[in-house]
């Protein structure tokens, strides 16, 4: 095995030609890690981010991007001493906890304080090879291509976190998701489908409501040309949704929060749009509704969703598929908004 791999890089903050693929040394292999040969890595809005730039992640540089990851165990650490061996097909949980604390303890390990996410604190799957911790390495449901594998964690536990753990979606009620076009707007909406609402979506774009309605919306609203709230309200006779899932940020906020019925919920986990949104207190507390902050999910999450693909009442979406080498195009097709699903990262080792 050669001492170098190929990976896209970046050495700088700044626009998508800051990605470089290129040569760069094997990854050191820790104690209790596991040495991934990458089959595919999938994107999402977070890698866009890093690359930009933002407070909240400190990385060094040059970093690898990519979170969402499968492939083939290459090697184990010299501690580990679990069941999973060289050659098996794997794919990579997201999330890293310090496993010690009274969340991480209690299943709540998205709450860390140390909680951090593959591809964004540390180097991702960009790359032929990636080193993970064990405890975060998993077998990959048989049904999956390497391209679905890498296609679902990282939505799924987001979305299964939202819909189910904190909007505690129940069967009749109404649900809108924001995006559906997006990786976690196509889980969410299969999501609350699989729970029993009724499931309303929106769409950037005319071609994608036939897509949004193969996963399982009833309704499906361009945002981009219909006024959002009129339309929920119409279709609810005036009522509103129950839940709204939302990740899109100041340029829907205003249409997401009055299609809310009386003690509706919305739960958030991103704003791609913007995060400045203006909201009158008045209104929230007169019509009683709820706002939640989700961030990435458990352990626990995943391997529900994971049972939920094995069992085919979950698909993994996957937009298109990209060589490594041309990742930075595969983030610019992600920019551009012309995407419904994963866009997912091939990695031929050796060319
Ligand atoms: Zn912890």
């Amino acid at each position: 095995m050669s001492s170098t791999m190929k990976a896209v890089t970046f050495h700088e903050h700044g626009g998508p030609e800051k990605l470089i693929y290129e040569d760069v040394p094997l990854p050191h292999v820790g104690p209790d890690e596991i040495l991934i040969r990458v089959k595919a890595c999938a994107l999402n809005h977070l890698d866009i981010w890093i690359r930009q730039g933002i407070p909240n992640y400190t990385i060094s540089l040059p970093h690898i991007s990519g979170c969402d990851l499968s492939g083939v165990i290459e090697s184990v650490g010299t501690a580990y001493s679990g069941h999973l061996e060289p050659g098996q097909s794997v794919l990579a949980n997201p999330g890293m906890s310090c496993g010690n604390c009274d969340e991480c303890l209690t299943g709540k390990e998205n709450r860390c304080a140390h909680f951090q996410i593959l591809g964004a604190q540390r180097n991702g799957g960009y790359a032929e090879y990636v080193n993970v911790p064990a405890l975060n390495v998993l077998p990959l449901p048989e049904n999956l291509t390497f391209e679905q594998a890498a296609a679902f964690p990282l939505v799924s536990i987001t979305a299964w976190h939202m819909v189910k753990t904190l909007a505690d979606v129940q069967p009749g009620e109404s649900v809108l998701v924001m995006g559906g076009g997006s990786g976690v707007g196509s889980m969410a909406i299969q999501m609350a489908d699989l729970l029993g609402a009724r499931v309303f979506s929106t769409v950037g774009t005319e071609d994608k409501k036939a897509k949004a309605k193969m996963l399982g919306a009833d309704e499906v609203i361009d945002h981009s040309s219909e006024n959002l709230s009129e339309r929920v309200a119409a279709l609810t006779h005036g009522h509103g949704v129950d839940v709204v899932i939302e990740h899109i940020g100041q340029e829907v906020w205003d249409h997401c929060m009055k299609s809310l019925s009386r003690g509706g919920r919305l739960v958030t986990c991103g704003a791609t749009s913007g995060g400045s949104n203006q909201f009158d207190v008045r209104y929230l507390y007169s019509r009683q509704l709820t706002i939640m902050g989700s961030y990435m999910g458990t352990r626990d999450e995943l391997l529900e969703t994971s049972r939920l693909i094995e069992t085919d009442k979950l698909r993994p979406v996957v937009d298109s598929i990209f060589p490594l080498k041309e990742a930075r195009a595969a983030q610019e097709h992600m920019l551009a908004r012309k995407f419904f699903g994963k866009i997912v990262l091939k990695v031929d080792q050796a060319g």
